[in-house]
């Protein structure tokens, strides 16, 4: 078969590399691709987001299955674009994808059928917004409704913190239209962990839990960042949680999307807080996180595409999916200064030694005229590593990442032990 794939970061080099395993798949494509897909797969130069020439690309290159995997293509209807064309694709339709792309549609959907998550209010106007941070005091959660790049939540700790942060959302239009309507939620504490899972509309199959780390710095200190690491799975997911929160969280949320009228078909991510009163739903995704991908498909044993097509075709429930057991971490190396300003275009050193015991995922890289790989963002590589048990993966990415180097390289020294 021919396989596009839709991105160019390392969730979408973890989803080729496994799809290159597959052996269904016989020319591998992906747009836009960076300079370590371009080892695997053939890069084609569309951006993620311009769902007309995507559709168009795979029309006239007949591709057999296209996997669409970041966010923005997913909310902006490309599933749907592709299937009107006649090309199977993986990813939910835009109606599904809402749970993601509207926090305050996902959580309108949890207060109807119940699903545990912490109180909160939509709002569209400033005054009610203030009002509602007066009364119920800090700290509190301000998240702009739509999608902001993982930099729309604000966890205020005062009231004055909130207060302005609502003013940044609502009246200096700081994330436009996304902010344009407000949830502020209850802030709640504990563990957070992420499970994601296979669906196919009606039926759901969990793969191994993860733990992301948000912050830039150790010790969960500085700015969020689109994630310095990953493990799988996390400790704090035991079997009773997991029983739990299959009854209470994952079960019902397809159920509600279904009765809904939107079928979910694609990876469904719940991002889970274990609160003392029990698990909580922080937020739903409507893809695989990075870069808890890359950790958990280098667990997968399974042919991936097999999982994709039954995710399609709602027969889910018919495919046996095997995992390694042991455990994954990945760990990313970034540019310095990221999350803020940062330089690009330094040569990288050391990836083929480090590729010897270790995957070494691309992010923010590109290949130059001679073929040295640069690096070409903030999240530059995902160092990852599986191990017997926890310890021995964290210490094998960490081993391998030694062997890499560029100018102002940055990393968490941290990953799986906060
Ligand atoms: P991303 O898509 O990048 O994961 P997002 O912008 O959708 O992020 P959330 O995941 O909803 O944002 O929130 C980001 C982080 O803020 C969470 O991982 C959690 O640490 C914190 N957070 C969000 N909601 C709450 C809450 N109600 N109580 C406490 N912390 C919260």
């Amino acid at each position: 078969m021919k396989v596009l794939v839709v991105g160019g970061g390392g969730r979408e080099h973890a989803i080729c590399w496994k799809l290159k395993q597959s052996p269904s798949v016989h020319e591998l494509y992906c747009a836009p691709g960076n300079g370590g897909i371009a080892s695997i797969a053939q890069c084609v130069p569309i951006a993620a987001t311009d769902v007309e020439a995507m559709v168009a690309w795979a029309r006239e290159h007949a591709m057999d299955f296209v996997v669409v995997a970041p966010d923005d293509p997913l909310a902006l209807g490309m599933v749907d674009a592709l299937e009107a064309a006649g090309i199977p694709a993986f990813g939910p339709r835009k109606n599904a994808a809402v749970i993601e792309a509207s926090k305050i549609f996902s959580k309108n959907l949890m207060a109807k059928y119940h699903i545990p998550t912490a109180k909160y209010q939509a709002f569209t106007g400033l005054d009610a917004a203030l009002a509602y941070v007066e009364a119920e005091g800090a700290p509190i959660v301000v998240k702009a409704d739509g999608l902001a790049l993982g930099k729309g939540v604000i966890v205020a700790q005062t009231v004055d913190e909130a207060r302005a942060a609502v003013r940044a959302m609502m009246s200096d239009g700081k994330f436009g239209a996304a902010g344009a309507r407000l949830v502020i939620e209850e802030c709640m504490t504990g563990p957070e962990v992420t499970v994601l899972a296979f669906c196919d509309g009606a039926h759901l199959l969990c793969m191994p839990s993860s733990q992301d780390h948000k912050r830039a710095f150790d010790g969960n200190q500085g700015p969020n960042t689109g994630g310095m690491g990953a493990i799988s799975p996390s400790p704090n997911y035991t079997q009773a949680v997991a029983q739990r929160c299959m009854d209470e969280i994952f079960l019902p949320t397809v159920a509600a999307l279904q009765a809904e009228g939107r079928p979910f078909q694609g990876v469904l991510y719940f991002g889970l807080m274990l609160t003392p009163s029990g698990p909580k739903v922080v937020e739903y995704n409507a893809r695989f996180g990075d870069p808890e991908c890359q950790a958990v498909l280098s667990l997968l044993e399974s042919d991936l595409l097999e999982i994709f097509q039954a995710c399609r075709t709602g027969t889910l429930d018919k495919v046996d999916i095997r995992w390694k057991s042991g455990a994954a971490c990945c760990l990313v190396l970034a540019s310095g200064g990221y999350p803020a300003a940062y330089q690009k275009g330094y040569p990288i050193s050391g990836l083929e030694q480090a590729g010897r015991s270790a995957v070494v995922f691309h992010a923010g890289t590109r290949l130059s005229g001679d073929g040295t790989v640069l690096t070409n963002g903030g999240r530059v590589l995902g160092v990852t590593a599986t191990g017997l048990d926890l310890e021995a993966a964290i210490q094998a990415a960490y081993a391998a990442a030694k062997e890499i180097s560029f100018t102002d390289m940055q990393f968490r020294t941290d990953i799986g032990r906060v």
